[in-house]
């Protein structure tokens, strides 16, 4: 197979896949799930239920008539025993639906298989996949549906299979690859019946060779000719979605937009596995497989868990801590989030949980010292970027400047700060120029709209008081 990769930038960190040769195992349900009512990127859920309720596994506990929304479902079967603020992986607490498991494993009735793609309509596999509450699952938790539902005008000709998994520690989508590669092409079918997509290819690093061997071999005993597996060269953010498209298309998404910009839409292969059960087996998404892995975890493995299960009930159903933790993290060690508390949920973007010890203190930010001016944090940006320039406007609140710099368009993967011999705290500037400027740019969104409004209301008063000075004068 050809190795593709893209450029500029990119490194290859200390790999510490520890959990490669895991095969995934089910954890039992916990006793109580906490089910936060929002895991997507988009509009906020409001819950269906209310505390008293008896809830069965599969069932819509909340939802939102936002389009950039998706729905979330009870994954035990139990009473629901609280609806209130719990920590949630994002650092903040989110209203969330605690529910007690009844350990009677109760789906809801109403299960719709589909057997043959033919028989359905692309737009009913779109509705199929908004109700069955599928988000991208390698972390970004964007709304599946809303992916595959381009404006008008816009055409998706390619369809990328992300199994890049470039993160250091995480092994959940080469597990799901080597255990599930028909599903992972059944979603990809789906995925070109809704698009009409010509080309699809799945994506694979050449650290996991033997994943993408197999899927190749199940491509061709299936003889799916629009499918192609390639090989793209293990590095780090390879498995971002531009960077993706640049080493297997050779195409750039412009600044500020979309894969969509490119024809292209990249999905994680855990998700579509996610897509595949959704429409073949009528199951939403109430569980996910994860990662667990670090120095201070007993039993690291690859393990299937069920929405809402907290960080605690994990540390107990995988044997235990081997130490005193003194790092969390949800996702990879290089864009995950650290958590605070062991309450925390896994939820539908949980890709991996790291558990570390007294060594974490060395991944911990350090002291800084003055930029020398080597311009490695510039060589080896993925995207293009100045990241010293933005990093010193950031530190000035220079908001325009760093907007003149496409700080926006910075994907915080944390090249930049790995990077820094002076551990200049690089990516942390950025994301804070970053959001202080989408902030803003909604803040001028919003004023626009109402200037607009305004402007229709008078203009609309105008035209009323003109005529009715026309009649008087008649
Ligand atoms: S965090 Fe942003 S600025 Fe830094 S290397 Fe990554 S994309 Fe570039
Ligand atoms: S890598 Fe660090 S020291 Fe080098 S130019 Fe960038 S900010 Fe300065």
């Amino acid at each position: 197979m050809k190795l593709f990769t893209f450029k500029p930038g990119g490194v290859h960190p200390k790999e510490s896949k520890l959990t490669k040769d895991k095969a995934f195992v089910r954890l039992k349900p916990p006793k109580i799930v906490v089910i936060p009512l929002s895991q997507h990127i988009g509009a906020p859920n409001t819950s269906l239920v209310k505390v008293g309720d008896h809830v069965k596994i599969g069932q819509v506990i909340g939802s939102a008539k936002a389009f950039v929304s998706a729905p979330v479902h009870s994954s035990v079967s139990g009473e629901v025993i609280a609806i209130e603020p719990r920590p949630h992986p994002l650092g903040t607490k989110v209203p969330s639906v605690v529910i007690k498991n009844d350990f009677k494993d109760e789906w809801v009735e109403d299960i719709k298989k589909i057997s043959s793609l033919e028989e359905v309509q692309p737009k009913d596999l779109v509705g199929i996949i908004r109700d069955k509450g599928i988000v991208g699952m390698g972390g970004a938790t964007f709304p599946t549906a809303v992916k595959l539902s381009p404006p008008k005008g816009k055409l998706i000709d390619t369809l990328i299979a992300n199994g890049a998994e470039c993160e250091p520690y995480l092994t959940t989508d080469y597990r799901t690859m080597l255990e599930f590669p028909d599903k992972i092409i059944d979603g990809l079918l789906i995925e070109i019946r809704i698009t009409g997509a010509k080309h699809a290819f799945i994506a694979v690093e050449n650290n996991k060779e033997d994943a993408a061997e197999l899927l190749e071999k199940r491509v061709k005993t299936r003889g799916l000719k629009n499918i192609e597996v390639v090989l793209v060269k293990t590095k780090y953010p390879q498995g971002g979605e531009k960077q993706l498209i640049k080493a297997v298309l050779g195409k750039e998404v412009p600044s500020g937009k979309l894969p969509l910009e490119v024809g292209a839409v990249v999905e994680n292969v855990g998700t579509l596995k996610a897509i595949a059960e959704a429409v073949f087996e009528g199951k939403p998404l109430i569980e996910r497989g994860t990662t667990v892995s670090g120095t201070a975890i007993k039993n690291p493995g690859n393990y299937i868990i069920r929405i809402g299960t907290t960080v605690e009930d994990i540390i107990d159903q995988t044997g235990g801590l081997t130490k005193k933790l003194r790092k969390l993290i949800f996702g990879g060690p290089m864009m995950g989030l650290a958590q605070s508390t062991v309450e925390v949920p896994a939820i539908k973007g949980t890709s991996g949980i790291l558990f570390f010890g007294e060594e974490a203190l060395d991944m911990a930010p350090q002291d800084e010292s003055p930029c020398i001016r080597c311009s490695r944090c510039v060589d080896f940006c993925p995207m293009g970027l100045m990241p010293v320039l933005i990093d010193h406007a950031s530190r000035r609140n220079d908001l325009k400047l760093a907007e003149s710099l496409n700080a926006t368009d910075c994907i915080e993967c944390g090249v930049c700060s790995y990077v820094c011999p002076a551990k200049r705290h690089l990516t942390e500037n950025i994301r804070k120029a970053k959001q202080k400027i989408l902030k803003q740019r909604k803040i001028e969104a919003a004023k626009q709209a109402a200037f607009e409004k305004l402007k229709a209301l008078r203009e609309k008063q105008a035209k009323e008081a003109q005529e009715k000075l026309k009649k008087e004068v008649k």
